[in-house]
């Protein structure tokens, strides 16, 4: 197989970019090309690439015997896109990563970096043959190749794993030593990065079109768990505690960069009430230092993870105590008052609390006060 040929295979490279567009110059001109018979089978192909995500089997790369084959990746994406359900952008995500980084483990290391070069612009450059590396430290000799460091912090951070924490990295003036399958991982989790955050205008869609995307509707239905997205509206809202009110308004503002401490309460908090990680992700994106990839990366981990003891995914945000400690608390810092919170002990229990007030149309406070046992004292 040529290279070029070899290249095209890739969705995300140059070569099927450039191809696809010139096939079909945007999406509507896609959605007009499709409804010719000839290219009705890149509907069908698209179709079972979709599907082969929702199941999380593998999806099978076109041959590229007909250069037309680079349309069924970018209308697997418009499917997905038109049914508008993040699960399923999430398993396409996926799907598609670990297909490329299957296929990628089968080139040569030549056509990868090329690869990184044409797609992403990354600088990876070669540690020399085995008989040259022979003679670095012992250490440093199964690394292959090494990456400009801040081409590795585009993808590496978003990674769960130690060792692709930078402290566990040997680093040498402003470049990264990687070995040939992380280099593979970080093209495959840059497309995943890719995936994620494509969104796009869907233009009117052909008949063929739109059976294609009810099929794989009916699909998700018994495969993917529909919950409702908490959209956060201002009644919502006035049921924050003072201390989640605070940092959520700070951070909408982008006047102050919010601690590490303060990010993680809020976004697990607002995950624990239901709401959306796109839809977190968006609270954090005016922060000065907004760095999107890893906005994303802390806000993935955050919802994947559970707490010690939960059934539930997602931590917990952290409880009053811990967030008096590290200066989170407006009550306690004496700068605010609420007198719910004498009688809870984490912000998730005086929303659920405040939240039921709201619902009931209940104003007066005083209850509280009936209650016995006082939990906090400022
Ligand atoms: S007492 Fe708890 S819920 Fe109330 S503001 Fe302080 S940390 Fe938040």
């Amino acid at each position: 197989m040529s290279s070029r040929l070899q290249l095209l295979r890739f969705p995300f490279s140059f070569e099927a970019r450039q191809a696809s567009q010139k096939l079909a110059r945007d999406l509507g001109a896609l959605v007009s090309l499709l409804d010719r018979p000839e290219y009705q089978y890149i509907v069908k192909e698209a179709q079972d690439r979709v599907y082969a995500a929702l199941t999380q089997s593998q999806i099978r790369y076109p041959s590229m015997e007909n250069e037309s084959d680079v349309l069924i990746y970018p209308t697997a994406r418009l499917i997905v896109e038109k049914i508008g359900l993040p699960q399923l952008r999430a398993l396409q995500a996926e799907a598609e990563s670990k297909e490329a980084n299957r296929q990628l483990g089968k080139e040569d290391s030549g056509l990868v970096t090329t690869l990184c070069k044409t797609s992403f612009n990354w600088n990876i450059k070669s540690m020399g043959d085995i008989s040259e590396r022979a003679k670095l430290p012992l250490m440093l000799r199964t690394y292959e190749m090494r990456i400009l460091f801040e081409n590795y912090l585009e993808v590496a951070p978003s990674f769960h794993s130690e060792e692709w924490n930078l402290i566990n990295r040997h680093l040498d003036k402003g470049w990264i030593l990687i070995r040939r399958s992380e280099l593979d991982r970080l093209i495959s989790g840059k497309f995943r990065q890719l995936v994620m955050q494509g969104r796009f205008d869907i233009p009117p869609m052909s008949q063929r079109l739109i059976e294609s995307v009810q099929r794989i509707e009916a699909e998700s239905k018994g495969k993917i768990r529909h919950v409702e997205p908490v959209k956060m509206t201002e009644t919502l809202a006035s049921a924050f505690p003072p201390c989640i009110q605070r940092m959520y308004d700070q951070s909408l503002k982008g006047a102050v960069n919010l601690s590490h401490d303060a990010r993680f309460a809020l976004a697990a908090f607002l995950l624990k009430i239901g709401m959306e990680a796109d839809e977190v992700q968006k609270v954090f994106s005016n922060s000065p230092d907004r760095n999107i990839s890893l906005i994303e990366y802390q806000v993935r981990h955050i919802a994947s993870k559970r707490s010690m003891g939960s059934d539930d995914e997602g931590y917990n945000p952290p409880g009053c105590k811990k967030l008096q400690v590290n200066n989170l608390c407006p009550v306690y810092l004496g700068t605010e008052f609420d007198p719910l919170c004498e009688y809870i002990l984490n912000p998730l229990g005086f929303y659920q609390t405040r939240a039921w007030e709201l619902t009931k149309g209940i104003e007066d406070h005083s209850w509280y006060a009936k209650k016995r046992d006082k939990k906090q004292n400022f």
